[in-house]
């Protein structure tokens, strides 16, 4: 479904993401691998169209969707779960999932909201808490909550462990798990190396903006070059 080619992106001199070929297909979950600077959070951004790559193309279902506004794109069924989780930390839980309504103009979002709550009933107790009481945990399933109102097909997670507890770091994979099962095809930036591998179908390797391997889930978490430079997974 997602497929892209030959993507670069700049700032000025730094060249961060260097002719990156990668495709994510109907029902996967694909993880993109890499050290802090290898250009993943970079490659978000420009799927997401934060940033204007400087070259390559991106498309979703054959569509083109390069020249794309992030709008459009999440209204084409992409949609990011930024690193750090970016919710408003000043605004109750209910507000915040409000957020990943305003690009909806179909459907009924009260009964999607309500679907979000039922997934997750910590945030349904907390729904007119400000969203600066929750735990790191809870707000990571907030943004991937808001996420979710916007009906996506594609889920690019940036990071989504980073800074949680064991518990949380296992109900997160276990919930991505879910996500997949239920039809959203996902692509996921980790470090944690291990739990990324038992979860996805592929993985992208990325070393300095390229891709260094490309290979299946099980053939990674094999690879002892791989498993030696990311040694536990961070
Ligand atoms: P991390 O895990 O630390 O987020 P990453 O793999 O996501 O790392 P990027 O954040 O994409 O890597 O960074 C790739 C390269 O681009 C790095 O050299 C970084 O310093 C540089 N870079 C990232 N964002 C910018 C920016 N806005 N302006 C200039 N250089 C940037």
């Amino acid at each position: 479904m997602l497929d892209v080619k030959g993507l670069d992106v700049r700032y000025g001199r730094t060249h961060a993401v260097k002719g990156v070929d990668l495709n994510v297909a109907e029902g996967e979950i694909v993880t993109v691998l890499g050290a802090n600077g290898a250009g993943k959070t970079s490659l978000l951004r420009a799927l997401q169209g934060a940033v204007r790559p400087a070259s390559g193309t991106i498309s979703l279902d054959g569509k083109e969707l390069s020249a794309a506004s992030p709008a459009a794109r999440v209204a084409s069924g992409m949609m990011l779960v930024p690193e750090g989780r970016q919710i408003f930390v000043s605004m109750t839980v209910h507000e915040n999932l409000q957020m990943g309504v305003y690009l909806r103009s179909d459907g009924d979002v009260a009964r999607d909201l309500e679907a979000v709550y039922d997934r997750f009933p910590n945030l349904a107790e907390r729904r007119d808490m400000k969203a600066s009481v929750l735990s790191g945990g809870e707000q990571q399933m907030l943004a991937i909550g808001r996420a979710l109102v916007g009906r996506p097909r594609l889920i690019m997670l940036d990071e989504p462990s980073l800074g949680l507890s064991p518990l949380f770091v296992s109900r997160l994979f276990d919930l991505i798990v879910e996500l997949n099962k239920s039809g959203i095809s996902i692509l996921l930036v980790e470090q944690n190396t291990t739990m990324a591998l038992d979860v996805a179908t592929r993985g992208y390797v990325l070393e300095l903006g390229r891709v260094v391997i490309e290979d299946s889930a099980a053939a990674l978490s094999t690879n002892t070059a791989l498993t030696e430079a990311y040694l536990g997974g961070g």
